[in-house]
This record gives structure tokens, sequence and C-alpha cells, in this order.
């Protein structure tokens, strides 16, 4: 395997599926069915998970609610995601504990990155809910600071589309799949991986990301063997 110490940034729109809200428990089990076997090969994993499948501060903002009040919510819903996944991970019998930002613990550890570390030097899948705690953040950028706390080796961006491309491919039959950008190509290009704020931290702390399609079967598997999918966001 190309990687020790992994932090995996799951969309909350992934969680969601075909579905217009919510989390589809199809995903979860086929999320679940990837990690058992990552972790089996003794890869350290940890999860930070998104909530814009249930609420996103900024569109709350948009409809006349107060922004750091929306981001709280939001926060919230990444939490009800994170014990939904360590639910589904249980299942298959991958040890895990959530850990929150935002204290809550009749559900959830608080964070706490020493026994974080910990919880991953024993096999435990350590989830992390509430993003970073405070609002006008994001979960990129949760993703990107808990990487380098942890010490992790690499960030994989698991989403719907299989790796950055030069526009829209949803949009453009011509458009093109980079297969390696660097931290600059991105910021410059103002290329659509994560919002600047983790992009900057990613580039500071020299910390690759890898941008991959989360529902090709195996995916991150193959990403952990290093092998060569999506797009590699270098320095
Ligand atoms: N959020 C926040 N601070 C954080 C992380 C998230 O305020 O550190 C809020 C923010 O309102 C965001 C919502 O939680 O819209 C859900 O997170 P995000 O949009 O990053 O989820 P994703 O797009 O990955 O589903």
């Amino acid at each position: 395997m190309a990687y020790r110490r992994v932090l995996l940034k799951l969309s909350g729109e992934a969680l969601m599926g075909g579905q217009g809200y919510g989390i589809d428990p199809a995903i979860v089990q086929a999320i679940a069915k990837d990690v058992v076997e990552v972790v089996a090969g003794g890869t350290q994993l940890a999860i930070v998970v998104g909530g814009g499948n249930i609420f996103r501060g900024l569109k709350g903002s948009a409809a006349g609610m107060d922004r750091a009040t929306a981001d709280y919510v939001g926060m919230l819903a990444t939490v009800m995601n994170a014990i939904t996944l360590q639910d589904g991970l249980e299942r298959v019998g991958v040890p895990t504990r959530v850990q929150s930002a935002i204290s809550m613990q009749e559900v959830a550890e608080p964070y706490i990155r020493r026994r974080a570390i910990r919880h991953l030097e024993k096999g435990r899948v350590v989830i992390f809910g509430a993003g970073c705690g405070n609002p006008f953040f994001t979960t990129d950028t949760t993703a990107a600071l808990r990487a380098a706390e942890i010490n992790a080796d690499v960030i994989f961006k698991a989403t719907k589309v299989d790796g950055v491309y030069d526009k829209d491919p949803a949009k453009h039959a011509d458009a093109v799949r980079y297969e390696t950008l660097t931290f600059l190509d991105v910021l410059s290009g103002e290329l659509e991986v994560m919002d600047s704020t983790a992009i900057a931290l990613c580039k500071d702390n020299a910390i690759p990301i890898v941008v991959f399609d989360l529902f090709g079967s195996g995916n991150i598997g193959r990403a952990v063997a290093g092998e060569p999918i999506g797009t590699s966001i270098v320095p």
C-alpha cells in the first residue's frame, strides 16, 4: 500500500446517492464494504463527513437565517451523518469512534487529537463530526485541518465525479480530466476541488489530495494502493 494513514473526505451529497435528501443506506453499505478491506490491509483510516445532504449554512443564510446559526445547524447535520456511517461500518465489523468538534458526550467522544491518533494506531476508524466546530468553515477545510493534525499521508476526496476536469463534464462532452495538478494550478485556475482555505492548508502542509469517484466499487482500496485513479493534487 502506498499510504499508511489516510484522511477520507466524504461529502454529504455522496451519502445521499440518488435521493434528493438524507442518507441512502445502500451507499453506506457500499462504503463500509470498501472500508473493511482497506482497514484489514493495515491502513489507518480517518473520515471527515460533510452535511450537505441535510443542511448547508450558506443556503440557510440565503433564506434569511443568521449565518453563524445556520452553520451550527450544518455542523449538527454532519454529526447525524457521522453516527449513521459509524453504524454502517460497525455492522460489517469495523471498530469505529465518532469524535465531535461540538461536545455532545451522549453520542460521540469529544475531539481529542492524541486520542484520535491512538484509535487509529489500534486499527479503529475515526469519524470526525461537527466539522472543525466553527461557523464560516467547511468540512473540506476540516479535512485539511484534521489531516495535518493527525499527520495523514494523503487526503482522499471521494466524490460523484471521477476526478478534476477543465470544465464541467456533465455539461461539456469535450471536458478533459487532469491526472495531476499542483496546488497552485488549483488556486490560480479556480478549479472546483475544495474551497481555497482547504487547498491553502494542504499546500502549506504539503498534504497531497487524490480526487476520485466514490461509487466505483473498490476505489478506496485502489487509491490506498497508489493506483493512478482520478486526479492527484501535489505540491
Ligand atoms: N460547517 C461549519 N463549520 C465547519 C464545517 C461545516 O459551519 O467546520 C457547516 C456549514 O454550514 C456547511 C455545513 O456545515 O454548509 C455542512 O458541511 P459542508 O457543506 O462542508 O458539507 P458537504 O458539502 O461536504 O456535504
